[in-house]
């Protein structure tokens, strides 16, 4: 590490803090570094305050309810808080929900980008010699707007966009706007793609907690197809410390794809998870949660497998994913018997469950 602006508190403005990696980031930057936090979050359906408790009272957060499609507002803001850097998360993150319901994900991963693009670039030219030059916009996309690998090979910086789903459309899309917006204005920009996170915090209708909190309830385990797709795990607070490395000491320009080397088949985790629970807060009758394991019709267009080489983020900023899969799983597991509080409101609302995306 370089003694840059790591060491110096920089004021963050966070978009989509009260989401699943959002509050991790948040949670991460007021637990672990100096940094100055303004969250900016509309509290849709994913957005959850609960999620922020820990850190809530620290007198370098701030939170603002807000819609980043509010140019005029999301401008105010920004002359008043002055950030550094904006770390945008904000987004619609459920392929299942994009593909019922593709209009939410335009509205907010493309227009609600392009809007928070044009405040900062305005914001940016207001801004004179140090502050100017330490500003950055770090976006926060998806491994997803790659498409899909087959048996071998990994995403790289190179890997050429081929999205499928409404979700990762929109995502490629707010990506190429960004990358445009550095080219064309000259905004100095970080851009991200990450694999599949899980951990602590994360909405039940995503396939980690959906399995544990299924499971624990005696239902049976829903894997899609054969359960035969393949993800790239990435525990939520090691993707909160790339972040950090990335907007501290990433070069502008350029982007960093995020993953834990952690790639396994879906029926895998499930099989896994089963094995953490068996140990962790056993069936009364003794049997697996194996047992309960049921397959499902599978996702239309379900992209095969993703898997991601970090070796540059690794190299060039130093980072490592901490967390191997099975203690990161194990860490998850404990997170969601331990925090009933969180979720229960969550599943008992129904919409945390519910089956989404099958086209029709
Ligand atoms: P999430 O759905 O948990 O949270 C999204 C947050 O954005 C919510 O708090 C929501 O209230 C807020 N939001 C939505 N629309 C908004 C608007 N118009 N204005 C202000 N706030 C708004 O999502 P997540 O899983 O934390 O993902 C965060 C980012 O990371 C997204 O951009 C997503 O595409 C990307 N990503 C996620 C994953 C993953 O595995 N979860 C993987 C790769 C990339």
């Amino acid at each position: 590490m370089t003694d840059t602006a790591s060491s110096k508190p920089l004021r963050i403005l966070v978009t989509g803090g009260a989401g699943f990696i959002g509050s991790a980031l948040v949670r991460h930057l007021l637990n672990e570094t100096p940094h100055d936090v303004l969250n900016l979050d509309k509290l849709t359906y994913a957005g959850n305050l609960a999620s922020l408790r820990p850190v809530e009272n620290s007198p370098r957060y701030r939170f603002v309810q807000g819609d980043i499609g509010d140019t005029g507002a999301v401008s105010a803001l920004m002359a008043e808080y002055r950030p550094d850097v904006i770390t945008h998360l904000a987004a619609e993150s459920h392929v299942d929900r994009s593909i019922d319901g593709p209009a939410a994900f335009v509205e907010t991963n493309i227009v609600g980008t392009f809007s928070m693009l044009q405040a900062a670039l305005a914001y940016l030219r207001g801004l004179k010699g140090e502050a100017k030059a330490r500003f950055r916009f770090h976006h926060i996309s998806t491994d997803e707007v790659f498409g899909t690998l087959g048996d071998d090979g990994f995403f790289t910086e190179d890997t050429p966009y081929d999205p499928h789903s409404p979700y990762s459309a929109s995502k490629a899309s707010s990506d190429h706007l960004v990358r445009a917006w550095a080219d064309t204005y000259g905004l100095p920009v970080l851009v991200t793609n990450c694999s599949n996170n899980y951990g602590p915090y994360h909405f039940p209708e995503k396939l980690i907690p959906l399995m544990i909190l299924t499971a624990l309830k005696g239902g049976t385990l829903p894997v899609y197809g054969r359960g035969a797709n393949v993800r790239d795990w990435l525990y939520v607070e090691d993707h909160a410390r790339a972040l950090t490395a990335v907007f501290e000491r990433g070069t502008p320009g350029r982007s960093y794809i995020i993953g834990g080397r952690a790639e396994r088949t879906n029926l895998a985790v499930v099989h896994a998870l089963c094995d953490t629970l068996d140990r962790l807060s056993p069936r009364a009758d003794g049997r697996s949660y194996q047992d309960q394991i049921g397959f499902v019709a599978d996702r239309p267009g379900h992209d095969a497998r993703y898997a991601i080489d970090p070796s540059r983020i690794e190299r060039e900023l130093g980072w490592r994913a901490q967390e191997s899969f099975d203690t990161g799983l194990e860490r998850t597991v404990a997170w969601y018997l331990a925090n009933e509080d969180w979720w229960r409101p969550l599943v008992d609302g129904g919409q945390a469950t519910r089956r989404a995306g099958l086209a029709g």
